[in-house]
């Protein structure tokens, strides 16, 4: 029987941290996400191939895939129309998420000139001034804060601007033409909150049921996340927190510490974040840490995005990706988990009841019951970050010692690669890039992104891909829970440029970079769009002209169907490796994996085996270097 528990541990990850908090977290009578996701089985055979609709009350109504039940829904709607309604719910909500994150960021960054958000400052304001002249507006003889109060004019517009004018931040940052494509298309996005607002309205019962008509709009609002939404929030993150450099760290479970208050920042958003981090350095907290036996004093550690967005620019520890978070909590030693918004369990309150964990939500936007909810006013938001973190300090005195389990294991890891630090690597322009994937020293650039998922073996899809990828010199690119799974598995450190194949080896080398780069968190998946766009425009080609493509190998979130309809839109090949919920429709998997290709220039296939997708991979950038007369 224990063997059997043992095998089940081992078997759901890669991640050497996982079997042990696991057997742990039964010992203590907790469940985890692993837990449920078996207790859900079998899952519902209509939801996984998209065929159920609950659009209406005349509903719900279910297709059948075998040919022998009802074949339309109530209202005549047919497989094919479901399942891309279905889809298009789920993107336009991925769209959303990434969306209100970006406006959270446009209000704090206008409440700087405005004069209420005192804690807050410009910190690059070099950033600032580009931002500016792309989108048109003077900056010579302004001083920054006239600029931000104008490009913040600009940027709130992007949501809700009227009129069939294309979104100003895709005429500033893409490519020429890539925006002619998507005009031909039908397909240039024109405000973010209108893209989003369309799909639900075609979705409503009664309206678009044609699947290529759906899909052509779920595009138009993808483009709206990746080239406006998710580029506005990394945009003005940057300019609030500062541009990325690359910086050394650690990731996972050992980087909670046993002599000190462990605060778990969890969610997307850098501005309650950097406050959280901020606050834990404050002396008179640190001190009452001491004071109450925590000899350590305070312990900032991040998990998922917002644990990207402070590890890159701050250098703080990530403690774990999506699947983790529970296992954080299982540790016994964590005084609180700070949360705003995304990829939250509600689940950790039932395990924080197990243990003296306080979890505290802080958007008005997202509240757990049993949480203690204390709002983070961004008006006061050092205020309101010492209250959180001084919550945390007085825990400490709860916690049991003999429920602590904390496992050893952390890596260092480079993080840091914002497209700015990637060229001053290049010394300050492409040409090294463009000449290292000229000659078949790089063959290509793969851009990995999304999350994990207990659907499949946790950051086995990301580490497999990576090293295969990698081994025949097509360098990483990524962000999200892709990055902090590399950063555990050791992939993100100059050294790992070992695994590479000999061209990428010798340029990481060359370099002294890893060849599996950090980007940030999923809002930067837009330096993504940004850097294969230049590198396009700099050899004088279009997106899907690159030998280059796109990759979701253990996705789980509607953010994820979001952006990898951006990276088809934008040109690429996208490699899922979880299915998504289309095979009840051969149109809808027809227009996805072949017809799109045609319109945009990219087009989605699915693999769940990482090998398997790797060489589907490598053969495409063969075929696109071919194409270019490049060496294979
Ligand atoms: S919209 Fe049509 S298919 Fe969907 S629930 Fe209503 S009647 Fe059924
Ligand atoms: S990569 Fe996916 S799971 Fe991870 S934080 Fe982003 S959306 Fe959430």
């Amino acid at each position: 029987m224990r063997a059997a528990r043992r095998e089940f541990y081992e078997s759901v990850s890669v991640d050497p941290t996982v079997a042990g908090l696991l057997e742990k977290a039964e010992r203590d009578g907790v469940e985890t996400a692993w837990h449920r996701y078996l207790a859900q089985q079998p899952q519902c055979g209509f939801g996984l191939l998209g065929v159920c609709c609950r659009n209406c009350n005349m509903g719900p109504c279910r297709i059948d895939p075998f040919g022998y039940g009802p074949q339309r829904g109530v209202c005549g709607a047919t497989a094919d129309t479901i399942v891309a309604r279905n889809l298009m719910r789920m993107l336009a909500a991925g769209a959303a998420a990434h969306s209100d994150h970006a406006r959270d960021i446009v209000e704090v960054f206008k409440g700087i000139p405005e004069g209420w958000a005192k804690d807050y400052q410009i910190r690059d304001e070099e950033k600032l001034r580009g931002i500016a002249r792309a989108l048109g507006i003077e900056v010579e003889g302004r001083d920054a804060l006239e600029i931000a109060r104008e490009v913040a004019e600009v940027l709130e517009w992007e949501f809700g601007k009227p009129g069939e004018e294309p979104l100003r931040l895709v005429e500033a940052y893409a490519p020429k033409k890539r925006r002619e494509v998507w005009r031909r298309v039908g397909i240039m996005p024109r405000a973010i909150d209108r893209e989003i607002t369309e799909i639900m309205h075609r979705t409503h019962m009664g309206v678009d049921a044609d699947p290529l008509s759906l899909i052509a709009q779920g595009l138009r609002c993808a483009l709206a996340d990746g080239w406006s939404g998710s580029m506005m929030a990394t945009l003005l993150s940057d300019v609030l927190f500062g541009t990325p450099r690359p910086l050394r760290a650690t990731a996972n479970l050992g980087v909670i510490r046993e002599d000190a208050v462990n605060i778990l920042v969890h969610g997307h958003n850098p501005v309650l974040s950097v406050k959280i981090a901020e606050a834990a350095e404050d002396p008179e907290l640190s001190k009452m840490a001491r004071d109450l036996g925590a000899e350590g004093g305070i312990n900032v550690v991040g998990m998922c995005c917002t644990g990207n967005e402070i590890l890159m620019r701050m250098g703080i520890p990530v403690a774990g990706n999506m699947l983790q978070q529970e296992l954080a909590i299982a540790t016994g030693a964590l005084e609180a988990v700070v949360v705003d918004y995304q990829c939250i369990m509600p689940a950790i309150v039932d395990v924080a009841s197990c243990y003296h964990t306080k979890v505290i939500t802080t958007e008005p936007k997202a509240h757990i019951p049993g949480a203690i909810h204390v709002e983070f006013d961004k008006a006061r938001a050092m205020e309101t970050a010492r209250e959180i973190v001084r919550i945390a300090v007085e825990n400490f005195k709860n916690r049991n010692p003999e429920r602590v389990m904390i496992p050893e294991e952390k890596c260092e890891l480079v993080a840091g690669f914002s497209v700015e630090a990637i060229l001053e690597a290049l010394g300050g322009t492409l040409d090294p890039l463009a000449d290292a994937l000229k000659s078949g020293k790089i063959k290509g650039i793969v851009g990995i992104v999304g999350c994990v998922n207990p659907k499949v073996r946790h950051d086995h899809g990301h580490v497999t891909l990576t090293r295969e990828l990698i081994k025949r010199d097509i360098l990483i690119v990524g962000t999200g829970c892709w990055a902090i799974a590399m950063g555990k598995h050791g992939l993100l450190l100059p050294e790992a440029a070992e695994m590479a194949g000999p061209g990428l080896r010798e340029v990481c080398e060359a370099l002294g970079i890893p060849p599996a780069l950090h980007m940030g968190s999923c809002v930067d998946c837009s330096r993504m769009l940004i850097a294969l766009g230049a590198l396009a425009d700099h050899l004088g080609v279009d997106i899907p002209d690159l030998p280059a493509a796109g990759s979701a190998p253990e996705w789980m979130s509607e953010k994820a169907v979001s952006i990898g309809s951006y990276f088809v839109a934008s040109g690429l090949l996208v490699h899922l490796g979880t299915v998504p919920p289309v095979l009840g429709s051969k149109k809808v998997v027809e227009i996805l994996t072949e017809r799109a290709e045609g319109l945009v220039g990219g087009r989605f296939f699915v693999e769940p085996d990482p090998v398997k997708a790797a060489r589907v991979i490598a053969d495409h950038i063969a075929e696109k270097r071919r194409a270019l007369g490049w060496p294979e």
